[in-house]
């Protein structure tokens, strides 16, 4: 017989499909073997929802979710994104990175995650041009196991330091802001997010039964309320602080990123 291969049906549509449709097939097709397989018809579910205006109400900016309804979190309707898990402060905490900073650039930079978010940390560690460690106290999740108020880094190590909803649960508070500080570089900046939940910080060190530290501070493991004096504890500790709020990074689209007005601020630190 005259001319090419033998007959087959992959032989078939190599001839018929056009180059670039094939291109974009083999593209597309990498890109779910990329996932593992449980999670991969999510990411199908959630690709193929992206197109239909019925379900382009939610959006996660981490994941690339879309959805009509996002997930219930403690009485707050549409709070975690069905697909990564991210609540309000991540996607807010995200935007704020992507907006503000230019962290997402490619440029190297050695970052710093404490007590590391699943939804966070699971990209954060594939961006390119980040150095990035994570540390916990009981390594949860991290790379390291770290002591906030007694960190293993030496002075001037990190360009970019993350530290959410942690300080609330140290007892020496003030030392991990120094620590943080301290093994921030000179030209660096940290982001720092605590629950402000009072008028003004209080604390109670004689309050140690789980029940009553859950009654006063809000959950069991909390060991004081922050207000918005927290800035001031920052400022104690050599930084200079500027305070963000949903507002200021997502004026227009917080709505679609389910971000709502309950979200505290964010503090920005850079050193002295
Ligand atoms: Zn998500």
């Amino acid at each position: 017989m005259a001319g090419g291969g033998a007959f087959s049906v992959a032989n078939l549509i190599k001839r018929i499909v056009p180059g670039i449709i094939q291109r974009r097939l083999k593209t597309l097709l990498s890109y779910f073997r990329r996932f593992p397989r449980p999670g991969r018809l999510k990411v199908i579910k959630q690709k193929a929802r992206a197109l239909l205006p019925y379900y382009r109400r939610f959006h996660c900016p981490i994941c690339g979710a879309w959805d009509r309804r996002f997930e219930s979190f403690r009485g707050r309707p549409d709070a975690r994104c069905p697909m990564c898990g991210s609540l309000e402060r991540h996607r807010f905490v995200w935007l704020f990175w992507l907006r503000q900073t230019d962290l997402f650039s490619g440029a190297r930079a050695k970052m710093l995650h404490f007590a590391p978010e699943p939804c966070l940390a699971s990209r954060l560690s594939q961006m390119s041009g980040l150095d990035y460690t994570t540390a916990d106290l009981r390594r949860r999740h991290a790379m390291v196991k770290a002591d906030i108020t007694d960190l293993q880094f030496p002075d001037e190590t990190f360009d970019v330091l993350y530290c959410s909803h942690v300080l609330e649960h140290v007892p020496d508070d003030r030392q991990g802001i120094r620590e943080c500080c301290r093994v921030l570089k000179r030209t660096g900046w940290a982001l720092i997010l605590v629950p402000i939940t009072a008028r003004s910080t209080f604390e109670d060190p004689s309050i140690t039964d789980p029940k009553e530290r859950e009654r006063v501070f809000g959950l069991a493991g909390h060991l004081r309320r922050y207000g918005p004096d927290f800035a001031d504890r920052l400022r104690e500790a050599g930084f200079v602080v500027s305070v963000y709020t949903p507002d200021d990074v997502a004026r227009e689209d917080a709505a679609r990123f389910s971000i709502g007005p309950k979200v505290g601020p964010l503090y920005l630190c850079r050193r002295h």
